[in-house]
């Protein structure tokens, strides 16, 4: 993640041609230039100057989902989203003039105010009656605005980070101590699953931390090219967690628990904070990992409807997190559980993909939708809030009875029932 691409990194690849089959973009356009082989020959030509930085090499290291499916299928172990970033990276530091896009996600995810300025004004939009106005009056409006207003999420009433106490003990035996991340585009949509984080993890006897002057993750600047804003982000959050003294700090959003993982990479030549990354890093467990490692009471109640898991990109590919959650998932659903067809393939979300690439995204998430259905689940279970959000708004819009569901609120919600019964 500097500001160049690695050569080491670009020549391992062989150009097999493996990658391709599993990469959303050339499957949408049947491009070379568009796959995972064709990126990684426009970074070797840009960086050996064989081709200058042209139109088209912006344009693919964009429209690239960073959604790493291609990392997973190499046989070379190409690192493609350490390639994508840096390509990024290097296009964001040799842009020149006002970059608006760069202005605006700095304001909205460098500090707290900006953001929760425009969740509040959303709130408001949602909760007046306006969006439900203007939406059935623009009901047979085409275009990306019309498109980008259908898919916005649900917002949470309140954001769990003021309500949830700093320090919240654990129920029966003490196991240790844990330190949770509310996050931001998480704790805007679904507070509720930040809760059913924190009592998940109080119900299985661990004391949670939830420290109320954490920031961002620093994953969405990271993916656009914002190292800068990212890295002191990042310093934030690792003086913030440490005084928290927690054993492990849980993460129940994959993209921002594969970013903090990537923090000791990310400060590898710091002299100051190298080591603190490097135990920071070493302390992250995504919710499904952690349960799954550490042991968690198992309900006796099962989902009586039928039950699916989708798999996020920066779970599946990104952490190779894939046998835990599908595990809980298929403990939670009993005989209710149901294979999801391409369970890996991207819905579309993609941080903010769904927002820059609207058309791209809706193919996606129609394609998503659409094995949704087939696999006949009525709950659909995932572990990240673009994917909730994104095949939840899908779902809303074709009229379909589907209910989408963080882990941590799946399996809390069978606690309550046990409780109930
Ligand atoms: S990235 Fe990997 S799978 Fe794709 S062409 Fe290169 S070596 Fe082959
Ligand atoms: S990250 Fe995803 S979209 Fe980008 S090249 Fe790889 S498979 Fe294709």
């Amino acid at each position: 993640m500097t500001q160049e691409i690695s050569e080491e990194l670009l020549t391992q690849c062989m150009h097999c041609g493996l990658c391709l089959s599993v990469c959303p973009t050339y499957a949408l356009t049947g491009l070379e230039r568009s796959s995972p082989r064709g990126r990684i020959r426009l970074m070797k030509n840009a960086m050996d100057g064989t081709i200058p930085f042209s139109e088209t090499f912006k344009y693919e290291m964009d429209f690239c989902l960073d959604c790493q499916a291609c990392q997973t299928a190499c046989p070379a172990g190409v690192e493609y989203g350490k390639l994508v970033e840096s390509a990024r990276a290097l296009i964001a530091a040799r842009k020149t003039g006002i970059d608006i896009k760069r202005i605006i996600l700095r304001r909205l995810f460098g500090g707290r105010t900006w953001f929760r300025l425009a969740a509040s004004l959303l709130r408001f939009y949602q909760k007046s009656g306006l969006e439900k106005f203007l939406l059935n009056l623009t009901s047979g409006l085409k275009g990306d605005f019309f498109a980008r207003a259908r898919l916005l999420p649900r917002l949470s009433e309140r954001f769990s980070i003021d309500f949830l106490p700093e320090k919240i003990e654990a129920r029966g035996t003490p196991r240790g101590k844990t330190a949770v991340l509310t996050g931001c585009v998480m704790d805007a949509m679904f507070a509720d699953a930040n809760v059913d984080t924190v009592e998940v993890l109080v119900r299985n006897g661990w004391q949670v931390a939830v420290p109320h002057d954490q920031v961002c993750c620093g994953s969405v600047s990271a993916h656009s090219g914002d190292m800068e804003l990212a890295r002191k982000l990042a310093v934030r959050n690792m003086d913030v967690f440490e005084k928290t003294g927690a054993e492990y700090y849980v993460i129940n959003s994959a993209g921002c628990s594969a970013f903090m993982k990537e923090y000791r990479e990310l400060f590898a030549s710091d002299p100051v904070y190298s080591k603190k990354a490097e135990e920071f890093s070493s302390k992250v467990k995504e919710f499904s990992e952690f349960i799954s490692e550490t042991g968690y009471m198992k309900p006796s109640v099962k989902f009586d409807v039928p039950v699916t898991y989708h798999e996020p990109c920066h779970l599946v590919h990104t952490q190779k997190i894939s046998g835990q959650p599908r595990s809980v998932v298929k403990d939670l659903a009993g005989q209710n559980f149901r294979e999801l067809g391409e369970a890996t393939w991207c819905c579309g979300s993609a941080g903010i993909y769904n927002v820059t690439h609207v058309e791209a995204a809706a193919s996606l998430l129609e394609r998503k939708l659409g094995n949704i259905e087939k696999s006949g689940a009525k709950v659909v279970v995932t572990g990240n809030p673009g994917c909730i959000a994104q095949i939840a708004a899908g779902a809303r819009n074709d009229g379909k009875e589907i209910e989408v569901l963080h882990l941590a609120t799946a399996l809390n919600r069978l606690y309550k029932s046990e409780e109930d019964a």
